[in-house]
Order: structure tokens, then C-alpha cells, then sequence
């Protein structure tokens, strides 16, 4: 029904002012309207509901119409709607507790308004940190390929996915990649299982190449959720964190996807037993009602941006960053998360998603599947045995297929060769059993008919 009555004036309109970044041109001329939101399913202007299994861009974890948080953005945006960090107001600081209880340490929080904002502060923190440290020098930041983080020029030079990036090149200098944790297609060769984690040791290979002296910090996801869902093998964050720890290099976690409970637990990186010297966040913090984002800086980092020295401060002015509506809005999101423990429920969706879908594992045009907290990846292959992927049109027929059914999905995968040939799964936390078994049929009955 879509493109009838309701939304054909609007898409009619939107055509001729709105410009779609995300969406291919063709693409982007028939867009959906989506004009209501209710838990986790939202309805166009002909009608039609769908069940986002992506909560709008891995965002909505509390589902659409959650009203206390539009009551406590209400209520904070007649009450103070606005002022500048230069001085301070409760709710940043509110937030600011929480975050440090959320993050089990003590961190020192910067407010901004995106994810690439978040990071883009945490590469200038870093090197900032260093040159502070009477380490001036100490200034490229070490990411991997396929890692997304952000569409700034920093973020994006950070971004190891070049088929995003190429146009816009010369981006910042000093970003440096390493390979990614691929167990399914490993850059090494190697068999999961049957390695020696070398993903890892290049890390401290390419540091050591670059000099360790001129490195500032690496950024790392605790998995690579937007480059294909790669999740590394268990020791590997560890092992990084040991690399940054011998070489003097700061290790900045970007918990965009990842944070608020996706994982199973408060962070990703609290999946893996290590302490990040720097945490960036968005996204889920407000439950993508509000745009905000955090930069967490360990207490310890933070006392050598105190130096009484003049502008040893961190200068970096930010309009809205902790704007006091959404920060309000982001201390909301958190209590109804610890009342309702949504953390656990998030951990318990997971494993149910995981037990859906694994009956996929056998199916001839499943590579491999991927999961972390509630979080699935689906690898679509033409052939198992030659791992070749999936055509654009299969991967394109799956996801129409979900969504005649009523089910939105994404897909993602390596955009270097444009291979978005793994399907994606970060539903809300407040699906029920039932939807959530529904959206996995949904997805297994929709591979299974595509051509
Ligand atoms: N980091 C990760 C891991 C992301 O997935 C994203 C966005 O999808 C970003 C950073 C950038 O966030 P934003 O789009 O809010 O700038």
C-alpha cells in the first residue's frame, strides 16, 4: 500500500527539498513517511506498521512513545531550555553521576550531540593529553578497516570503510588501520579457534611500525556492528588494552552501538574485562529521542587538562553539546532502563534471538551468524563452501520479503567492495517473546524463499 494516498504529497515534497545522505538517489525517491511511533513498531502515512528490528538506527532501545520521556524533556524545556556548559546546570551533572555509575570508574564527562562529535572530541582529548604530557609528538590514532565511526572529517578519516570515505579525501591526517577481527573471512588465514589472535598482535606490529612515540590513542568497538557485524574472538579486547597499556597509547572504546545495555550488559567493553581510558556514546544515551552524545575521560586523564597553566583546559566549544532538555531526557532514559532492568531483559532477548535463529546455520545461503548481547549479524553467501557473498538482489529480496511481513531489517557488511551482504538485528528492548520470535521467522522464512 505504501506510496498511496497518504504519503504520495509528501514523498512528492520531499523530493524536491529534502536530501537523503544515507539512501542512494533511486532509493531515496520513494521514501516512507513514517508518521507514529508505538513500542516497537512504527506506522506510515497509508497505514501501514511495521516492527522495527533495527530501532530506527540502532537507537530506539525503549521503543517509540515512551511518554515519561517526552514528560521529562517537557519539563526541563519550560523549566531552563538552554544554556552553555561555560557555566553548569543539574541535569549534566545528573547524567554525569549516572554515566560514572553506569561505567564502573571515574570518568570526567564532555558533552556533544552526536556520535562523530563524541569521537572527534576524543581524538583532540588524546592528543591534547599527550602534549600535555610532554609528549607533543603522540598524535596518530590507530582504528581498524571496516570500523565505523563517525561522518566528520575526523570520524571519518578514523572510518575504515573506503568506499564511504574516497570522495572526500584529503580527510584528517595521522589516522592508521589495522585488520579486522574477521573470524569468518580472517585476514590471516587462519580457522577460528586455530589462531594465535595475530588480529590483535597487529596492534602492537603497526604501533610499533608507526613508532610508539608518535601514537596517541586507538579506537576500537567492542565489536564492528556497522562494518558487517564482527565480533572478535573473546580474549582480543584484552589483549589490546595490554598492547595500549605497553606502549603508552590511550584506549578510546566508541560504545555508540554498543553502549546502554545492547551488549547484555551496561557497556560492550564491560563483556570483556577492561577498562577504556576513553568511552564515546550517543545513540541509545537518550534513546534516540534527543540528540546527545558523551566523551568519558578517566578521572586520572582529566587532571592534566587542570594545570593552571593557561588554556592547559580541554577548548573545544560545543553549542548544544549537554543541551539541558536532552541530558534530562538521557537521566530519564537511564532510571527507566535501572526500574525496569532492561539490561537483563536486553541480555535475555539476545540469547532468545540467538536460540531463533540458529536454525539458519544450516541453510546452504547462511555464512556465518554473529551475534553480541542483543545484536544479530547474518552473513548471506551464494556458496558456503567459497564463502562468496550473496548478490545485492538476494540480499535486497530478504529484506523486502521482512518487510511485506511487517518487519524492518538492515543490512550492512564490507563497503569497500559495496558487499552489504550481512543482514542486521538491534531490535528495542521492549519487544515481547512473541514479536521478537516473530521477527526471527519472519527473517529465516525470508531467506528462505529468496532467490
Ligand atoms: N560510532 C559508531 C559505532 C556508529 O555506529 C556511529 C553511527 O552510526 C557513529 C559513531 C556516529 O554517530 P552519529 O551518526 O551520531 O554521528
Amino acid at each position: 500500500k505504501t506510496g498511496t494516498v497518504g504519503s504520495a504529497p509528501w514523498v512528492e515534497r520531499d523530493r524536491e527539498v529534502v536530501w537523503h545522505g544515507m539512501t542512494p538517489y533511486p532509493a531515496s525517491l520513494n521514501p516512507m513517511v513514517v508518521s507514529r511511533g508505538e513500542g516497537p513498531y512504527i506506522t506510515d502515512e497509508d497505514g501501514n506498521r511495521y516492527l522495527d528490528a533495527m530501532s530506527g538506527l540502532w537507537c530506539v532501545n525503549l521503543g517509540y512513545s515512551e511518554r515519561a520521556l517526552a514528560e521529562a524533556a517537557f519539563e526541563q524545556m519550560v523549566q531552563m531550555p538552554y544554556y552553555p556548559l561555560s557555566h553548569t546546570h543539574k541535569p549534566a551533572i545528573e547524567l554525569g553521576e549516572k554515566l560514572n555509575t553506569w561505567l564502573g570508574g571515574r570518568y570526567r564527562v564532555f558533552y556533544s550531540n552526536s556520535g562523530s562529535e563524541a569521537n572527534e572530541a576524543a581524538f583532540k582529548i588524546a592528543r591534547q593529553f599527550h602534549a600535555q604530557n610532554g609528549e607533543p609528538q603522540r598524535w596518530k590514532i590507530i582504528s581498524r578497516y571496516r570500523a565505523y565511526h563517525g561522518s566528520t572529517m575526523g570520524a571519518l578519516a578514523a572510518t575504515g570503510q573506503f568506499q564511504r570515505k574516497y570522495k572526500y579525501e584529503p580527510l584528517a591526517p595521522g589516522f592508521v588501520h589495522v585488520p579486522p577481527p574477521d573470524c569468518y573471512r580472517c585476514p590471516f588465514g587462519k580457522q577460528p579457534g586455530a589462531c594465535r589472535v595475530e588480529c590483535a598482535d597487529m596492534y602492537e606490529q603497526v604501533i610499533n611500525w608507526e613508532i610508539p612515540e608518535t601514537v596517541a590513542a586507538v579506537i576500537i568497538e567492542p565489536v564492528i556492528t556497522g562494518g558487517g557485524m564482527i565480533v572478535p574472538p573473546p580474549e582480543y579486547l584484552q589483549r589490546v588494552r595490554e598492547v595500549c597499556d605497553r606502549t603508552g597509547v590511550l584506549m578510546i572504546v566508541d560504545e555508540v552501538i554498543c553502549g546502554f545495555g545492547r551488549s547484555g550488559k551496561p557497556f560492550g567493553f564491560q563483556n570483556f574485562g577492561v577498562q577504556p581510558d576513553i568511552v564515546t556514546m550517543a545513540k541509545g544515551i537518550t534513546s534516540g529521542y534527543l540528540p546527545l552524545s558523551a566523551t568519558a575521560v578517566r578521572a586520572e586523564l582529566f587532571d592534566v587538562f587542570r594545570d593552571t597553566e593557561e588554556y592547559a583546559h580541554f577548548r573545544h566549544v560545543n553549542t548544544f553539546g549537554g543541551n539541558p532538555v536532552a541530558c534530562a531526557l538521557a537521566v530519564r532514559t537511564l532510571e527507566l532502563m535501572e526500574e525496569r532492568n532492561l539490561v537483563e531483559r536486553a541480555a535475555v532477548l539476545g540469547a532468545r534471538l540467538r536460540e531463533r535463529l540458529s536454525v539458519l546455520a544450516a541453510h546452504p545461503n547462511v555464512g556465518d551468524l554473529r551475534h553480541f548481547g542483543f545484536l544479530a549479524g547474518i552473513e548471506l553467501v551464494e556458496d558456503k563452501t567459497t564463502k562468496t557473498p550473496a548478490s545485492a538482489a538476494f540480499v535486497g529480496q530478504v529484506i523486502a520479503r521482512c518487510k511485506q511481513q511487517g518487519v524492518l531489517i538492515g543490512k550492512n557488511g564490507d563497503t569497500v567492495r559495496n558487499l552489504n551482504n550481512v543482514l542486521t538485528l538491534c531490535p528495542p528492548f521492549v519487544v515481547t517473546d512473541e514479536e521478537l520470535d516473530f521477527i526471527a521467522q519472519t527473517v529465516i522464512e525470508a531467506i528462505s524463499s529468496a532467490r
